[in-house]
């Protein structure tokens, strides 16, 4: 449910309700947002209530009329079945047309649904895709695939080329950024230059947040055995596409 400050949203809802009929696109995507997830305030109160269902009609009348949000928050909603039963391959096929009409989170959220199929070459080329459209996530993920050869050939160069331009991006998130200054400190050490790694692990350890860094910047300094996680951040590692990893080999 999206978090919002207070603002009257009844009366947000009853104009946005008054230009959705006069058939203003826009309105009709800001409206089916709203509604597939509800709102709530800071404190966990609800402020609109879900109807899902009803979104995801707003939302298809919107796709088609060509809103690129519109068309891939309809796939979002196929894709973890929300206010329609989930349809992956209906999915797909909403996140290829908001891709064609602009809408980089598509060709990541699309790449995902490939990824967990195990179809990995297809979910690299769906993820240089969304980091060709300036996602900065994207092409940190795609940096992380080239590292360990999976679904694309292993490259450190172009590991290392795809995880600065993930640096460089203003769209990426802060765990994102500091996941890619993980990885390029791991391409340091797999190239056998491990002091090369120590400046970018101490940036992506300032916050405290991130013990896998903090670890091997541990290990670099005591000059000790380096055994680096390996596996993505954050995400299930059940999942298909991780790196194999020493630390945790039967998860
Ligand atoms: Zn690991």
């Amino acid at each position: 449910m999206a978090r919002k400050r207070k603002q009257n949203w009844p009366r947000i809802v009853a104009r946005l309700q008054r230009r959705v009929a006069a058939g203003d696109v826009a309105a009709t995507t800001d409206l089916g947002l709203n509604l597939l997830d509800g709102i709530q305030d800071r404190s966990g109160r609800c402020l609109l209530r879900r109807n899902s269902r009803y979104a995801v009609r707003l939302l298809r009348r919107a796709a088609e009329s060509n809103d690129p949000t519109a068309t891939g928050s309809l796939g979002y909603a196929y894709d973890v079945g929300r206010g329609i039963a989930q349809n992956k391959t209906e999915a797909l096929r909403w996140y290829r047309r908001a891709v064609r009409l602009g809408d980089s989170s598509a060709a990541s959220n699309a790449s995902t649904v490939y990824r967990d199929r195990g179809q990995l070459p297809r979910a690299h080329r769906w993820m240089m895709r969304a980091a060709a459209m300036g996602d900065g996530d994207a092409a940190g993920d795609a940096g992380y695939s080239y590292l360990y050869g999976i679904g694309v050939r292993r490259n450190i160069h172009s590991a290392r080329l795809m995880l600065g331009r993930a640096l460089r991006s203003r769209n990426i998130s802060g765990y994102g950024r500091e996941e890619a200054l993980y990885n390029l400190a791991i391409a340091h050490v797999d190239s056998g230059h491990p002091s090369l790694a120590i400046p970018f692990l101490e940036r992506a350890c300032t916050d405290g947040d991130y013990p896998e860094a903090a670890a091997l910047l541990a290990q670099i300094r005591a000059k000790s055995a380096l055994t680096p996680c390996r596996c993505r951040r954050f995400i299930n590692r059940r999942l298909r596409g991780h790196a194999r990893c020493v630390q945790h080999p039967s998860e």
